[in-house]
């Protein structure tokens, strides 16, 4: 069958096989190449291997929570939507959260996955105690800091070309309510977001969104986002009909492909200024739930098919923090002066980072879709002389068209995966079509 990622692009012909049981899924990954996938919420083709890909999806029983430490053990195949309808009505909510519930334990861990909590809580493999890992000679081993710590580094972060994720324990943060106090600032240009990021840094969570269409001195023009858990007694001094622990809201399905046209330079404008006009006005703190706050794209279950038949692609760098200012100011301003709209054009700052292949270091990240055109490829190309020229690199989660080359200027940790991946034989076995463009 044809499989893609969320961009829908490339599309690639596969045997997808779904085992069952974990014996299935021993014999089935006795011979490679293959890859592990997830929920397929990566947006590339990092989840997909031409001759044979596993779903994991009949992996996904939750195996213990320990309601008074918060430690949860799960299949890697369990939805993150899932540990939260659980957990979260006993008072425990994920340590870190991609902007998706729907996505799997094992694709969070394989992708080590950040929120937008990184500069105070680091990324999601923090909180993982311990992996119990297919290998390439059919043994599953538990790695963790004490035991195989090696491939426990390696597996966080590691794309799924270490083995596969069959089980993990990872931790919980308490909270007392399923409500998020939000408060928005007006960023008047890029300078001005990361003044105001830094000014923050005390935030549990911040976020911003990006007009990527504004030029001159508003370029960068953004709404910065702070969040809060909020406590117990702000809900029960509201003395509103407000649940302490709301329910996931239903999406709505998007059922039909759109034209390409429909997203074009008028309507992201339009958009934007929308938006910029909504954020403006709402600057005071208000209450949100979970849901509204970290997932909001969730609420349209299937919006991949606004790009149309060709698909998308998410650009996201990071650059450092003493190159964040002019690196963000040139690849706004080459985006500006593109044509090629971005709908969705998100910043963050990252703190520090531990673990030997994952994305993040202290800086700041730019995320931004754009519909795959010719024009927005050779677009994409022009951003990653800018990215590596400023010291930054690329989220191999959203990737889907960065080359071998462009990968090892970027990324100084290459050679050793490759070496890594090539002594412990991993490579006969583990591959996606990622990889193998990578050549990882
Ligand atoms: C709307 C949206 C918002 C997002 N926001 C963020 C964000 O804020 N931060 C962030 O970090 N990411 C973000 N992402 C990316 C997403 O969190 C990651 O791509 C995640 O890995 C997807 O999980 P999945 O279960 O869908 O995995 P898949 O997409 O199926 O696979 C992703 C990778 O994980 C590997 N993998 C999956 N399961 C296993 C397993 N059991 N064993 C070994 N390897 C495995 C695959 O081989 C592949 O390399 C977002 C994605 C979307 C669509």
């Amino acid at each position: 069958m044809k499989l893609t990622g969320w961009g829908r692009y490339p599309q690639i012909e596969t045997d997808l096989r779904a085992p069952r049981q974990e014996s299935d899924l021993i014999d089935v990954a006795r011979s490679g190449p293959l890859i592990a996938r997830g929920n397929g919420r990566a947006y590339g083709d990092c989840a997909v291997n031409a001759t044979k890909t596993i779903h994991m999806k009949h992996f996904n029983r939750m195996l213990s929570f320990d309601v008074g430490s918060g430690i949860l053990v799960v299949e890697a195949g369990v939805l993150l939507a899932d540990v939260i309808k659980v957990c979260l009505p006993k008072g425990w909510f994920p340590p870190v959260t991609p902007g998706t519930k729907f996505v799997t334990i094992g694709g969070m861990i394989a992708a080590d996955v950040h929120g937008k909590n990184h500069h105070k809580h680091g990324s999601f493999g923090e909180f993982i105690d311990w992996i119990d890992l297919l290998c390439r000679d059919g043994e599953v081993r538990r790695c963790s800091l004490n035991a195989n710590r090696d491939l426990f580094n390696w597996t966080i972060g590691g794309m799924g070309l270490t083995g596969i994720v069959l089980r993990a324990a990872f931790r919980l943060q308490p909270v007392e309510t399923g409500w998020i106090r939000q408060r928005s600032h007006v960023a008047k240009n890029i300078d001005h977001a990361i003044d105001l990021f830094e000014d923050n840094l005390g935030s549990t969570y911040s976020v911003a969104w990006i007009d990527c269409m504004a030029r001159g001195a508003r370029l960068g023009q953004s709404i910065i986002t702070l969040g809060e858990h909020a406590g117990r007694e702000e809900i029960d001094a509201k003395a509103l009909s407000m649940p302490r622990f709301p329910q996931r809201r239903r999406g709505r399905y998007i059922g039909i492909e759109f034209p390409n046209f429909t997203l074009n330079n008028l309507s992201v404008r339009c958009f934007n200024a929308l938006y910029y006009w909504k954020g403006k006005s709402a600057a005071a703190d208000r209450l949100v739930s979970w849901d509204s706050y970290f997932y909001p794209l969730d609420s349209i279950l299937g919006w991949n098919r606004i790009y149309g038949r060709r698909g998308f692609s998410q650009y996201q760098c990071v650059i450092p923090l003493a190159q964040s200012r002019a690196g963000l100011h040139a690849l706004l301003d080459c985006i500006s002066r593109s044509g090629c709209a971005s709908f969705l054009a998100v910043l963050k700052r990252f703190g520090k980072q531990r673990g030997k292949f994952s994305f993040p270091f202290e800086g700041y990240t730019l995320a931004l879709d754009f519909p795959v055109t010719a024009r927005s490829l050779d677009l994409m190309n022009k951003l990653d002389d800018i990215t590596a020229h400023h010291g930054g690199r690329l989220n191999l989660a959203k990737d889907s068209r960065m080359s071998a080359e462009v990968l090892a200027t970027m990324d100084d940790r290459v050679g050793k995966y490759r070496h890594y991946r090539k002594h412990q034989g991993l490579n006969q076995i583990f591959s996606s079509e990622q990889s193998i463009r990578l050549k990882l």
